[in-house]
């Protein structure tokens, strides 16, 4: 599919789309920096938004993302792959304190460890100056909004179908395929494919993804060999308690802390001296979190479901950890090994025992996770000799620092796999600093150069910085399919023009392009129609093309499905009982038919007379003629309603007002129907000896006292009399018996 890619700034007026086929992406954050995710889509006058986080490195307002670059009420559906502060942590302050109203899902793993993450958010950014973004209050009620999704679950919602994957990472974390009208969107969060303990690979999403928006955290960096890494993580561990010291290891508090509890705890069997040294998870989420990954073992790894086979052991039940809330029991005159968060030291317990310990060269820390720019934890991998401890006194820097990588992002080598999988046309890069970003971009620009399979599908890559839209044109095609009787009709049609369909009148035929002036029937199981054909045939089996013109098009379109079919069949394709309403309209006439009969015959030309006294209008509404009355009968549906509405209109207009200008025109010698006239005379006689009707024109004709008065237009009051005095006696006769 071809797409035209039009990059503007800031402050370029935003791009108004007619034809609904411009898909903008613009990301209000994670545009160049690892932080505060949350990325807009806009297409076909739909709006999406994927997570919404802070930036780890601020606080307050400013760690939110540029809401104001968008109109929050706006956003039809929001969707966060998973629990951490950069893709969530502006939720409470997003879906409570401004104008959203859309949906917003989760996977349910996620929105368990929401709450509680988030509530020690609120209980550490209440401590800060700059105040918090919302308040526990606000956090409780955003709960009740967040909807649940399951992976592979797909969720069909205001003409946006999304479904979630498995993106590793973290527990719950997911990848969200987002299809608006055949557009295919892969936005992959934090994702990490490598088979962990606790944890499954991100899968790879069998699609034909037209963008992919992809994290770049580790760039063009390679992770070491997963052994490699187990080995050196318990080497310097072990090297620190050895040597009598105190080993801090700031985490983020769920997530990855459960693959390295995991992995310490195992290590710890292999030796009896640290049987002597205790193993702490100092976290106020820390029994709560290891309660939330007992539940989803089904979600873990092989490792896990294998032990938990095999042992009848939940591995999570730790032989050699202490959970605890605080640190203040905490005896420090022994070697001791301390997870505790943030796992950038920012705040909170790992920075007080930092704090504590950094001046002692017996103690060291193991930083495992990734560290923001900006973050204590970024800086002690400059290895500093002088540090700034919380109360701002400078003290030097003693402890040692090693760094091993278990963040659980994608490295290169991995995000490569994933791409040259994938194939995707675009790729879009986010959550990644600025300079590791373009030189990833760089990388893939020289992929395309030298690499066979990048030159097949020739990506293009892009890495907008927060606020830069990235608008991309595409050629909507739109495709449907026609079953039962309506296929059978358009067949016959091909068969005229002598192309050999007839053995295909059963099978569903496949027509794209509906937007053009021509539709392309293309034959679904060409495989199967007859090799023997000549070869004139067998073009016009690949492809055929007809004139819009030329087939008359007329049925349903059930929307879901994209298929075509007659009204009638409805029932037979899908589920769905039609039914009909039929309306019945009495409306008093008491005037002759004959005028309105004349008068419809006009306005709705087409009336069939059925059986006597039964007529058939426009061949949809059933016209009955009763006694007084007209009788109208339909089946209810938007023509049909008009035009019986327009039908009684006029009777009723005329009964009313018979001698309006509108129906001057249509004149009747005996404009009186037979069942007034007989009413008339009825009332005539209470008055007059002979009443009698003129058996040639068949006026009624009143005689008295040698007086010969004969009404010609009873609507015009049209008396014919030599007496004029009889005769304005007959006329307010008249008068007095139409008011009656
Ligand atoms: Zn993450
Ligand atoms: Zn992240």
């Amino acid at each position: 599919m071809d797409a035209q890619i039009k990059i503007t700034n800031l402050s370029s007026p935003q791009h108004i789309d007619i034809k609904g086929d411009t898909l903008e992406i613009l990301p209000l954050g994670s545009g160049s920096e690892v932080g505060r995710s949350c990325i807009i889509l806009n297409f076909q006058s739909k709006t999406i938004m994927l997570d919404c986080g802070i930036h780890p490195a601020y606080s307050g307002i400013n760690s939110l993302p540029y809401f104001d670059e968008i109109d929050p009420s706006t956003v039809d559906l929001l969707l966060i792959t998973h629990f951490h502060l950069d893709h969530c942590g502006a939720l409470p302050y997003f879906l409570e304190k401004t104008t959203f109203n859309g949906d917003c899902y989760m996977t349910h793993p996620s929105k368990a460890i929401y709450k509680y993450i988030l509530a020690d958010y609120v209980k550490v950014s209440h401590a800060n100056i700059e105040g918090a973004l919302f308040e526990e209050k606000d956090l409780k009620k955003s709960l009740d909004k967040i909807k649940l999704i399951d992976y592979h679950q797909e969720i069909n919602t205001k003409g946006i179908k999304f479904t979630a994957y498995n993106a590793g990472h973290v527990l719950g974390a997911a990848m969200f395929l987002i299809e608006i009208s055949g557009i295919k969107i892969l936005y992959t969060g934090d994702f990490s494919r490598e088979d962990d303990r606790h944890l499954k690979p991100a899968e790879v999403p069998e699609q034909d993804i037209h963008i992919l928006i992809v994290e770049s955290t580790y760039g063009i960096h390679q992770h070491e060999k997963r052994l490699e890494r187990e080995h050196n993580f318990t080497k310097y561990v072990d090297e620190i308690v050895s040597r009598g010291g105190k080993c801090l290891l700031p985490v983020f508090s769920i997530g990855r802390a459960q693959e390295l509890l995991l992995i310490l705890d195992e290590y710890w069997e292999t030796d009896e001296k640290f049987k002597q040294i205790k193993i702490y998870y100092a976290s106020s989420l820390a029994t709560n979190s290891i309660d939330i990954f007992k539940t989803y073992i089904n979600m873990a790894g092989e490792y896990i479901k294998n032990k938990y086979s095999s042992e009848g052991k939940n591995p999570f039940d730790f032989e050699h950890i202490d959970c605890v809330k605080t640190i203040e029991n905490l005896d420090e005159s022994k070697p001791v090994v301390v997870f505790a968060s943030p796992g950038m030291l920012q705040s909170g317990l790992s920075r007080t025992l930092f704090d504590r310990w950094c001046t002692d060269p017996k103690n060291g820390v193991v930083i495992t996770g990734y560290c923001v720019d900006g973050t204590i934890g970024k800086h002690l991998l400059g290895e500093p000799s002088e540090i700034e401890l919380t109360d701002g006194k400078k003290v030097p820097m003693n402890m040692t620092v090693k760094n091993v990588t278990f963040s659980a992002h994608s490295d290169f080598t991995h995000t490569n796999e994933f791409i040259l999988k994938l194939q995707p046309k675009n790729i879009i890069l986010v959550h990644g600093e600025g300079k590791e970003m373009e030189r990833l971009r760089n990388e893939y620009e020289r992929l395309k150069v030298d690499n066979n399979i990048y030159k097949k599908f020739m990506p293009r890559v892009f890495n907008p910085k927060n606020c830069q839209r990235l608008i991309f044109n595409f050629k909507i095609q739109k495709d449907g399919f026609i079953v039962g009787d309506m296929c059978q009709k358009i067949l016959n049609n091909f068969d005229k023009d002598k192309m050999i369909l007839d053995s295909l009148v059963n099978d569903t035929h496949y027509i794209s392009n509906l937007e053009n002036d021509k539709m392309e029937i293309e034959n679904e199981k060409k495989e199967k129609s007859d090799k023997s054909d000549n070869n004139e045939n067998n073009e016009n089996n690949e492809n055929v093309f007809i004139e819009n013109n030329y087939i008359e098009v007329s049925g349903i379109l059930l929307n879901e499905s994209n298929i075509f079919l007659e009204k009638g069949e409805i029932s037979k394709f899908c589920e769905i009982q039609p039914m009909k309403l039929k309306q019945i309209l009495k409306i008093k006439y008491t005037l002759c038919f004959e005028i309105l009969f004349n008068i419809l015959k006009d306005y709705f030309k087409i009336i069939d007379e059925l059986k006597e006294n039964e007529y058939l209008i426009c061949n949809e509404v059933k016209m009955y003629v009763q006694k007084e009355f007209i009788v109208l009968e339909w089946y209810s549906n938007g023509y049909n309603d008009f035009l019986a509405n327009s039908l009684a209109m006029t009777i009723n207009q005329l009964e009313t007002s018979p001698n309006n200008n509108v129906f001057k025109h249509y004149k009747n010698d005996n404009e009186l129907c037979d069942y007034k006239k007989e009413k008339l005379i009825t009332f005539l006689k209470t008055k007059y000896s002979n009443v009698n009707e003129n058996n040639e024109n068949k006026n009624v004709v009143i005689v008295e006292n040698d007086n010969i008065c004969e009404i010609v237009n009873f609507l015009k009051k049209e008396v014919k009399c030599d007496n004029e005095e009889f005769r304005e006696k007959i006329i307010a006769d008249l008068q007095f018996f139409e008011e009656l």
